[in-house]
């Protein structure tokens, strides 16, 4: 009997403050469903508008077990395409149905995507402090704990909290946060060079730029980085500002990792192509699910470009499960972002029934144990989703105030 889609729904919540979005596919068997991330959590209503009013219609009545032929399907069916609203949708049906498609095997996702290629899948964990002190404090918290591999930030991302301008920026300059990307190239060698001298080069170190520099002056921190070894620079520059990526790699060694937020296949080919990257890291759930994002992997496997997957707080247990299944089974796997079942440190945890709200809407989220992350070994992705405990924690579509990133004149710069 051919398994039907029956329903599609997309279940908002905010266990952390945050706002998830998880789409559940169900079937005509009993019992018998799928979850996959369609979290895009600044514009997560327009994201369930387009799951329950376009695509729901379109897969009601169809074979669940066709993945590719539906990605095709909701893919095209809009016209204009590869946007992060319909993607980050398709990629909630997307990974729900490789979800069902594990179940109906019985086995772990990673077992039809070819069977693990290592134990455990190494991350990274991101160490922050207002000082040095702070942030050597934070780094010996994760290397206690057994983590490698470190991102190292001061100050978020090169700028304080959302606020007033600073005195000395232009008169009538509106509330944001204000970017000084000169200071901030100096502050950061600085940084890695009292970290090396405090820790020693035993620990790889990771830094995210998270594209708030003028080209050329990511190029300068890229060489001024040099001696300091770091296992890759994150986001060096814009988006819209790939083909400085080639200047970038002519004139550095510092390895180049690339891509959280690309949308759309000719984003990254050349870069691949060309081996201007040495890591592509893009965010699954906005590339449209595990189908696009494995055939990534496999094209960049063939140019010696290594995976660095997206893996912040503000995408759902069920997308980190995703990514944890690729890992597994990339030959060309480099390293995964892992945000963890912790609570972000700005967000108060509520403290209750298993003490992180975030398992108990999500049980099931793999574990990170030591510097590895390893998958609940149940079919599929493995994650459930407490839709009692979910409706506990509403999300909230207020005005995101961490994008409106300025200079010292009062005009905006890229978050
Ligand atoms: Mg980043």
């Amino acid at each position: 009997m051919a398994i039907r889609i029956t329903d599609v729904r997309a279940i908002a919540t905010a266990p952390q403050g945050i706002n998830l979005l998880v789409v559940k596919v169900e079937t005509n068997q009993p019992g018998l469903y799928g979850l996959g991330c369609a979290t895009f959590a600044y514009r997560h209503l327009a994201v369930q508008c387009v799951v329950e009013q376009y695509l729901k219609p379109l897969l009601v009545g169809r074979d669940a077990e066709a993945i590719e032929e539906l990605w095709q399907l909701m893919h095209q069916n809009a016209y204009w395409r590869n946007g992060p609203i319909e993607n980050n949708a398709i990629s909630g049906v997307d990974m729900a149905l490789w979800d069902l498609k594990g179940k109906l095997a019985g086995m772990p996702l990673y077992q039809l995507f070819g069977g693990a290629v290592r134990a455990g899948v190494p991350v990274y964990r991101h160490a922050e402090g207002r000082d040095l002190a702070e942030l050597v404090d934070s780094i010996a918290h994760w290397r206690a704990q057994g983590v490698q591999h470190i991102r190292c930030q001061s100050g978020g991302y090169g700028g304080g909290g959302f606020g007033p301008a600073p005195a000395r920026a232009a008169e009538g300059a509106p509330e944001g946060i204000y970017l000084e990307p000169r200071a901030y190239v100096r502050d950061t060698v600085a940084l890695f060079d009292a970290l090396r001298s405090q820790v020693g080069f035993e620990v790889e170190l990771v830094h995210d730029v998270h594209e708030r520099l003028p080209p050329a002056d990511a190029l300068r921190l890229a060489q001024q980085l040099e001696p300091y070894a770091l296992f890759f620079l994150e986001d060096a520059v814009p988006l819209e500002q790939g083909d400085w990526l080639r200047r970038l790699r002519a004139q550095t060694s510092t390895p180049l990792a690339q891509g959280e937020l690309f949308n759309h296949p000719l984003e990254w080919r050349t870069l691949i192509a060309e081996r201007l990257i040495d890591f592509i890291r893009v965010h699954p759930s906005q590339l449209g699910g595990i189908t696009p994002t494995r055939k990534l992997q496999l094209f960049a496997e063939q140019y010696g470009v290594r995976t660095a997957w997206h893996g912040p707080g503000d995408q759902s247990p069920v997308g980190h499960a995703a990514n944890i299944h690729m890992d597994l089974a990339a030959r060309n796997f480099g390293i995964q972002e892992w945000s963890g079942t912790e609570p972000p440190n700005f967000v108060i945890q509520e403290l209750r029934g298993s003490g992180n709200a975030l398992l108990d809407v999500f049980p099931g989220l793999p574990e990170c144990r030591g510097g590895h992350v390893y998958p609940s070994g149940r079919p599929g992705l493995g994650v459930d989703l407490d839709e009692a405990e979910a409706a506990r924690y509403p999300c909230s579509a207020g005005v995101t105030t961490w994008t409106q990133t300025r200079l010292l004149d009062g005009s905006l710069a890229l978050p």
